[in-house]
């Protein structure tokens, strides 16, 4: 069975790549892709134009988004349209999704994946920094989506995927602003996918955990040192406590560590405060 890709810590093309899928699997699609300059969205462009598609990549930073584009498209002899935007800005989404038509004459897919992310005590964070991350994740999401809806698949359906987290899912320290919005964002998948379904619309979230090489993961990497240095301290901690390894409910002391009691979860001390530790790291 063929391997993975060999993992690249920059936002450079892979140096080599074995299909895992029909090569071409999306010949002559149109992909749009948010945040497609950088990280997880750079990736996802070169994939799919090294299985035929070709893509528009669009952020704020034109210059990013063109060095990215003429990068992808040495490396696959796919065409790629860099455009910029800012997903807070309606008309800005509506302009380039018009200069993406002129160009290719259809979009068949969306992918949301532009965000913002940063550590931040919910303590210290302000309403202003909570609702930019708000503003670019969640309602972000929902502009583009629904100027793409209007403007093309409305008429001729499509394929929306949403790059959330799997830290919408759990309670994590220093995330309280990235995990709502993912949260908000998978809601709004569910429901996007039952009020566009008919139309022919597909609509998926897609929850990466952390991704080595990106920048999301450069930033928040510093976290899971801390974890690991929490987990390693509270397991000595708890050595010296002597708390039971097996208890099957709840106790004071898990709550003291973690701040958490999770239902339906097998309960131990450690178990519990390892589940939170584990969920501690970018994502
Ligand atoms: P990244 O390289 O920083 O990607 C974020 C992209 O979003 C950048 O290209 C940025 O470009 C763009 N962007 C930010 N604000 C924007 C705005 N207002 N309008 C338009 N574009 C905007 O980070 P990444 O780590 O690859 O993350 C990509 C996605 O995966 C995100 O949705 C993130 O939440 C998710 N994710 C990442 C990880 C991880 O470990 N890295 C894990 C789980 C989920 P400009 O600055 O040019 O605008």
């Amino acid at each position: 069975m063929a391997q993975p890709p060999p993992d690249v810590r920059e936002d450079d093309c892979l140096p080599e790549y074995r299909h895992l899928f029909c090569p071409d699997l999306l010949r002559d699609k149109v992909a749009f892709i948010t945040g497609g300059g950088s990280g997880i969205g750079f990736r996802i462009a070169e994939i799919f134009m090294r299985h035929g598609c070709h893509t528009v990549i669009a952020s704020r930073s034109l210059p990013r988004v063109s060095m990215a584009a003429r990068k992808l498209a040495a490396a696959t002899g796919q065409r790629c349209l860099p455009l910029s935007l800012d997903v807070r800005a309606p008309l800005a989404i509506m302009a380039a999704v018009e200069q993406a038509l002129k160009e290719f004459g259809k979009i068949d897919i969306l992918i949301n994946c532009a965000a913002g992310n940063f550590l931040c005590p919910a303590s210290a964070l302000s309403s202003n920094a909570f609702k930019t991350v708000m503003d670019i994740d969640t309602l972000g999401t929902f502009n583009v989506s629904r100027v793409l809806y209007e403007k093309f698949f409305h008429d001729h359906g499509g394929v929306i995927v949403n790059i959330t987290a799997t830290l919408g899912t759990r309670g994590q320290v220093l995330q309280v602003h990235a995990g709502s919005a993912k949260a908000a964002v998978d809601a709004m998948t569910r429901h996007l996918a039952v009020e566009w379904g008919p139309q022919n619309i597909r609509v998926n979230s897609l929850a990466p955990g952390p991704i080595s090489g990106t920048e999301g993961f450069r930033r928040l990497a510093c976290f899971r040192s801390l974890s690991m240095w929490l987990c390693e301290d509270v397991i000595h901690l708890l050595k010296l406590l002597s708390i039971p390894s097996q208890q099957t409910s709840p106790q004071p002391a898990s709550k003291l560590f973690t701040g958490l009691w999770k239902p339906g979860l097998p309960q131990t001390p450690l178990s519990c405060l390892l589940l939170d530790l584990e969920a501690g790291v970018p994502g």
